[in-house]
């Protein structure tokens, strides 16, 4: 009796074991299946590649005849068959249907699985699909896909071989469903990232201006067609050289432009390139970007040559339009200073003698501005050839002080003047410079009131000589220290003060000609300071 329950226990504890045995092994394979999905998944980034794989994988795991993943497009309220495997996949893939409908909408919209044994007994199966395919679907089980919280598909393992779903597969399937979300999303982003590549890349290529990508220590990473094209070299033997070489610019140049880049601006500029016989202008931006993962500076030329040689020729029509006017307003001048030697000379009672002295002035004037315009010209087209002399700063300073004193004086104005010891010469084009103290004298005596001061004064700075024009008149606001250098620029304060506003154009352009900086500090009704620097070195 004893061994008889003995021999019962024994097989009901055999029974049990087996039966754990059976549990763990069951669990063994679905860890098994889970994992060799995840690996199938983190593969490939290929989302239709990642989407078989899958499938495939859950057709042998779950003996099914079919399997399909449908993502939803919810701007167009549709399921898509993205990827479906068994007899009747090549039907089924691409197929779209609306979200309202079927087994795979209902688990869509309501975003839980759903297990149908018998799908002719359920309201919800759709037979659209099956009669379009020929397939006969007889049991789904159908899971959603969710990422961040939201239904992105539907995963349907469809007709197990056996007639029915294991118990577990419904969770087993969540989970595959899991691993694919993650898998899908890495996917999209990925093309996505691929796509805004792809469309770099043609505009890299294609593009019709020149592209350079640097590295952040100034080193070609890589040139478009473009600069192929004009700089006539091969794409190889630019990589690896740096953006001064291909530019013939300085290093230093080149590592400002950088460090700006580098500091969050954009750095725009204008250089010169030799392509064949001709030279290209470009205007040239810089942006920092993400070039393939890595950091790098996008240099890009816009070929500007057509614009500045138009530009270069209006200038030239208008130095010869300014140049051509010179002679007839010479010959009116000189037939009105005849008129003056014949009649007035004799007879200042004249009634002409007026109208005469008017036409007279009228004339200078206009001397005046076709000179200062033609000074201009020559010096912004660089043709003014500077006739460096070493210049005695004393004897210059007096001589454009003696200049202007008349005219101080007949505003009963004190001009004065200081050179600090050690100020000895300066080179210089001595007529230029001249210029440029008469001109900043002589607006410092237009634009300060009567009896008003001015100081001329010299200093040693470094390596420069600074030249300074102090009034106590009427000031300059802020707003217009810069652009009082341009031509034409007149303020409100110069209304009813006679000038052309050419003066401080022509003292920009002349002391930078020779190596030196003009600016303005000022305080508004109070004072103006004209500062400028000529270099002592260069002799
Ligand atoms: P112009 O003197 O012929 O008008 P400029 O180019 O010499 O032309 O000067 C441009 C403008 O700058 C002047 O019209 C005036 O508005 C302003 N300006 C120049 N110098 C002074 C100064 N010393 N004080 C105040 N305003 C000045």
């Amino acid at each position: 009796m004893s061994s008889v329950k003995s021999h019962e226990a024994e097989g009901q504890a055999q029974e049990v074991e087996s039966r754990q045995i059976a549990v763990m092994q069951k669990r063994l394979r679905e860890l098994t299946f889970l994992h060799e999905t995840s690996r199938t998944l983190a593969g490939t980034l290929d989302l239709d590649g990642v989407l078989h794989s899958l499938l495939a994988q859950v057709q042998v795991y779950f003996e099914v005849e079919a399997t399909s993943v449908a993502l939803l497009d919810e701007e167009a309220g549709e399921l898509v068959f993205r990827v479906a495997v068994g007899e009747a996949a090549e039907e089924v893939t691409g197929l779209r249907m609306s979200s309202e409908l079927g087994i795979a909408g209902w688990v869509a919209r309501s975003g839980e699985p759903l297990l149908v044994p018998k799908v002719c007994a359920d309201g919800r199966f759709y037979a659209g699909v099956d009669e379009s395919t020929g397939f006969e679907t007889r049991v789904i089980l159908a899971v959603p896909i969710k990422a961040q919280d939201r239904t992105i598909g539907v995963i349907e393992a469809i007709n197990p071989v056996d007639g029915v779903f294991d118990k577990d597969a419904q969770r087993l399937l969540l989970s595959v469903a899991d691993l694919a979300a993650v898998a899908i999303q890495n996917a999209k982003l990925y093309e996505r990232a691929r796509q805004a590549e792809r469309r770099y890349e043609n505009l890299f290529n294609e593009g019709s201006n020149p592209v350079v990508v640097l590295y952040l220590d100034g080193k070609i990473l890589d040139v478009n067609r473009r600069t192929v094209e004009i700089v006539g070299r091969p794409r190889d033997q630019m990589i690896g050289e740096t953006l001064s070489d291909l530019l013939g610019i300085s290093n230093e140049a080149c590592h400002e432009a950088i460090r700006q880049v580098l500091g969050g601006r954009s750095p725009v500029s204008e250089v010169k390139l030799q392509s064949g016989e001709d030279v290209r202008t470009l205007e040239t931006h810089m942006v920092k970007i993400d070039y393939g993962g890595r950091e790098a500076i996008q240099w890009l030329g816009y070929d500007v040559s057509e614009r500045v040689a138009l530009e270069n020729m209006r200038a030239e029509l208008t130095r010869m339009i300014v140049h051509d006017l010179r002679n007839p307003l010479g010959s009116i001048m000189g037939s009105l200073q005849l008129i003056h030697t014949a009649f007035v000379e004799h007879d200042e009672t004249l009634p002409i003698t007026k109208l005469l002295g008017v036409a007279m002035r009228s004339g200078q004037k206009l001397y005046l501005l076709i000179d200062s315009l033609l000074d201009l010209g020559r010096l912004e087209a660089g043709e003014t050839e500077l006739s460096k002399v070493s210049v005695n700063v004393d004897a210059l300073v007096q001589e454009a002080a003696e200049q202007i004193q008349p005219l101080a004086l007949s505003r009963r104005q004190e001009l004065a003047t200081h050179v600090a010891p050690g100020v000895n010469e300066v080179c210089a084009d001595r007529d230029l410079i001249l210029r440029v103290l008469t001109n900043l004298l002589d607006n410092a005596v237009k634009f300060t009131h009567r009896n008003g001061h001015i100081i001329l004064g010299v200093e040693r700075m470094k390596d420069e000589v600074l030249f300074t024009v102090t009034d106590d008149g009427i000031g300059i606001p802020p707003e217009y220290r810069q652009r009082i250098f341009e031509r034409f620029a007149r303020l409100g304060n110069a209304d009813g003060v006679k000038g052309t506003g050419l003066g401080l154009a022509f003292c920009k352009l002349a002391v930078e000609a020779h190596g030196g900086r003009i600016w303005v500090e000022s305080e508004v009704d109070e004072s103006s300071q004209f500062k400028f620097t000529l270099p002592l070195g260069d002799r």
